[in-house]
Formats: structure tokens, sequence, C-alpha cells
């Protein structure tokens, strides 16, 4: 399969040789395996890797600068975290933790303390501590008045609400329907992990160069936000909508999101407060 130039490709290591295209994600079970396959890989299309643990990072050494690496830091033994430290403290390394680790506030804001670059990756709205999710929203509002922050996909939310952009959910998801393509292990291609069970493009071998986007599957995620307003629903007229776009209720349209809501809105209004504070303070 040759997917179109602007994808990044999520691929396990497992079927790396079956894709062509510019941008990998390569996604490793088995640390020992990509040790095994390293001299071969493609290097110079791989964008990203994802190991299981931070404890695999010292056996890619001779690759560090090649690509990014994200980490999963699985437990809470931060002695372990500080023997890593040089080595995780690179640019370009981030550590990854669960959205739905019992721990994830405390660890989130331990790593980025230590001056770690982390992540709480979106992988469904049922998987994250929502009381925990509003926690670090707060963190990251207060702490970044004073220092940068580095806890994504927080910081780039924050971000998209200060500067108006156009980014949602879906992109800080790594699910915008133009850029992303996910092949799980047995070889069926789709936009993410999330949606792979449900709303397939087809298979790596069924599709053929330039056919991503002719399945329905596609078409009915490119159209989503456009029939939301046609029908006039609930999410058309939602304040959240801007950081939203109804990524919450794709998979599922009744999915309960007022807590969400909140959380999203009260982001959006402690940005545009902050906002009009230092407007005022400039005209003092
Ligand atoms: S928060 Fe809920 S109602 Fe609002 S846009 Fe998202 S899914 Fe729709």
């Amino acid at each position: 399969m040759t997917p179109p130039n602007d994808y990044t490709v999520s691929v396990p290591l497992a079927l790396v040789e079956d894709l062509d295209g510019p941008a990998l994600h390569l996604r490793v079970d088995d640390c020992a395996a990509l040790v095994e396959a390293a001299d071969h890989l493609p290097w110079q299309r791989i964008r990203e890797v994802t190991l299981p643990s931070v404890d695999d990072l010292p056996a890619l050494e001779a690759y560090y600068g090649r690509v990014r690496w994200n980490l999963w830091w699985k437990g809470f033994d931060v002695g372990r975290l500080l023997d890593l430290l040089p080595a995780l403290r690179r640019q370009t390394v981030t550590v990854l933790v669960a959205p739905d680790d019992p721990d994830l506030y405390d660890k989130l804001v331990v790593g980025e303390s230590l001056s770690l670059n982390m992540a709480m990756p979106l992988t469904d709205p049922d998987a994250i501590d929502l009381a925990a999710l509003n926690s670090l929203v707060s963190y990251v509002l207060i702490t970044s008045a004073t220092r940068p922050v580095r806890i994504e996909p927080l910081v780039s939310m924050v971000k998209t609400a200060a500067d108006r952009e156009d980014q949602t959910l879906w992109d800080f998801a790594g699910e915008n329907v133009h850029r992303n393509l996910f092949v799980d292990d047995a070889g069926r291609v789709s936009i993410s992990a999330r949606l792979a069970d449900t709303h397939p493009y087809g298979t790596l071998r069924e599709i053929k160069s330039g056919e991503v986007e002719s399945s329905e599957a596609f078409r009915r995620l490119d159209g989503y936000a456009e029939g939301l307003f046609r029908d006039q629903t609930e999410c058309s007229t939602c304040r959240a909508f801007p950081l939203c776009g109804s990524w919450l209720r794709y998979a599922d349209p009744q999915y309960d999101c007022e807590v969400w809501q909140l959380v999203l809105t009260s982001l959006q209004d402690a940005v545009g407060d902050a906002e009009r504070a230092r407007a005022l303070a400039r005209h003092r």
C-alpha cells in the first residue's frame, strides 16, 4: 500500500515492510525485536517510534538522533525514572502515561517537574479520569503563567484556545482524517486504534494507492462536522465545539459528555480571562 503523501501512518513493526509512504510511526511491542531489525529499517521514512517502556530506551542508543521516541511509563517507580534521566531528557523523547493510569496526575506532574516531555495520549473519551484531567488543566494554566510546561496534549489545547487555532480533540488524538492512518496488527487500515474495529477503511491488501479517501468510512469521517451543523445537533451549538469538534460523540452519538464539556469550556474561559487581563495590563 502507498498512502497519499500528507499522511503519517502508524504501523506495527511486523508490517512495516508492507508499506510505502513518506512518514511512518512505528509501534513496537518488543524492544528486542526492534533492536534485531534496526539495521534494516527504513529510518529515513520513520518519524517516530513508540516503545513499551521507558526501560527500553538505552538499548536504542545508536539510533537516538534519528527519530522521535515515545516511551510508556508503567508502574510508579520514580527512582527508575531518575536513573534514566539523562537519556529521557533528550528533546526527541516523550514519556507517555496512559489516560486510565491510576496515578495519571502525579506521574505527569512529577515527570514534567523533572523537565521531561510528558504526554497523555487521547485514546478514548471513557478512558480518562475526568477529575484528574480537570486538575491537570488547572496545573497547566497556573504553571504556564510563569514558565513553559511540557504536558501534551494539554499545552496544545491551551495554545489552541489562546491563539484561536483551528485544532480540536481530533488533532490532539492523532485522528486528523487528512493526516493520520493506522494499521492494526491484522493489517486493517483505519484512522486510529479507537475506530479500527468500527470504521475500517479496508486492509493493506485491498487498498491500492490513493484509494483510502474513496472508502465509505473515510467519507463519513470527512463529512462529519458538516453534517452536525446541517442536522442542527446539540454539538452545533455547544460552547465546547471549537476544542471538541464532536470527537467525544463520533463513536457513540449518545455519549454523555457533560463533564468533558465543563472541563473544555472552563479551559476556554480561563484562557480568555488571562488574555483579557494581559490586554488590560498593556493599556494601563
Ligand atoms: S462537548 Fe459534547 S456536545 Fe459539545 S461538541 Fe463535544 S460532543 Fe458535542
